[in-house]
């Protein structure tokens, strides 16, 4: 058996779940990357609706779980899976929560306060398994032997992306980013950070995979700016500028459904040779289910 990572989509639409027909081939589920490092590591990327299906798949077997999971920031569709991760109700499983501090609210507090007993009928504190908290911030960190490095995102609040570097492969977690917010620079209301791009540029160079939010169209987006989302177009400029080989469109639209998602994609012509050079980048709508192999 080949030993590499795998990374598998769990949830891949943003801001609120969408179940029903309509959406059934990309999925209804928030944000959940799972990411298998050898060894058996298990790095996950944001708990939204997905993570339950994880969870319950992990914990289906004898073998005690240990997972860091990575928040990219605490908006309802990035955390509303976390009460429902099985793992962390079962006693001698170790979950490890890495994220940042909000102004002056603390990592542990943020995440236990969305289970406080008005919200969620369980408390933080009565899960059996063991909860630790890694507050986090920009910068390189090594979690369990493996590179992460991170990144603030443009978004309002702040989000953070994630870079995995195992060996010679690299693959990059940025999700709720407005990457090119030049329309938005125009908005004086808008504290965005105009070097964003730059130095995602650096960050995703060569990269085996990039994983982006694209939310929006690009007439969408004209109606958006600020809300802290890409366009397809902006992305796709973005992964080919950084040599991406394989480029993973997410966080899609509510409205998108997924006949609306094939045209999207289909139009973008992603999949083209650009100019002159032999470089073709693969480039696909992430879907529930969809599992890539490095
Ligand atoms: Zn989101």
């Amino acid at each position: 058996m080949k030993v590499g990572i795998k990374v598998k989509f769990w949830g891949v639409r943003g801001s609120i779940p969408t179940p029903g027909v309509k959406y059934i081939k990309y999925g209804g589920n928030t944000p959940c990357v799972e990411m298998r490092l050898p060894d058996n590591k298990l790095f996950i990327f944001d708990a939204g609706t997905g993570i339950r299906e994880l969870g319950s798949m992990i914990s289906s077997g004898e073998e005690k779980v240990k997972a860091y999971i990575f928040l990219s920031h605490f908006h309802w569709d990035h955390i509303q899976g976390l009460p429902f991760f099985i793992p962390s109700y079962i006693n001698g499983n170790e979950i490890i929560i890495l994220g940042m501090d909000m102004k002056d609210v603390r990592l542990d507090k943020i995440i236990s306060d969305q289970m406080e007993s008005i919200y969620f009928p369980i408390k933080l504190q009565s899960l059996s398994a063991q909860i630790k908290f890694q507050i986090i911030s920009e910068g390189s960190l090594i979690i369990d032997g493996v590179r992460v490095d991170t990144m603030y995102l443009n978004h309002p609040g702040q989000a953070m992306g994630f870079v995995v570097s195992w060996g010679k492969v690299k693959i990059c977690y940025f999700t709720d980013n407005e990457l090119v917010p030049k329309l938005a620079t125009k908005n004086s209301n808008l504290k965005y950070k105009s070097d964003t791009k730059e130095k995602i540029l650096k960050l995703i160079s060569g990269a085996d995979l990039l994983i982006h939010d694209a939310q929006y169209t690009d007439e969408e987006y004209k109606t958006k700016v600020g809300w802290g989302h890409s366009s397809f177009s902006e992305v796709l400029s973005l992964a080919r500028e950084g040599s991406v080989h394989r480029l993973a469109l997410f966080h899609h639209d509510p409205d998108h459904f997924d006949e609306k998602i094939d045209v999207l994609v289909a139009n973008c012509n992603c999949g083209e040779n650009q100019g002159e050079t032999s470089y073709v980048m693969d480039c696909f709508a992430a879907h529930e289910g969809m599992e890539l192999h490095f």
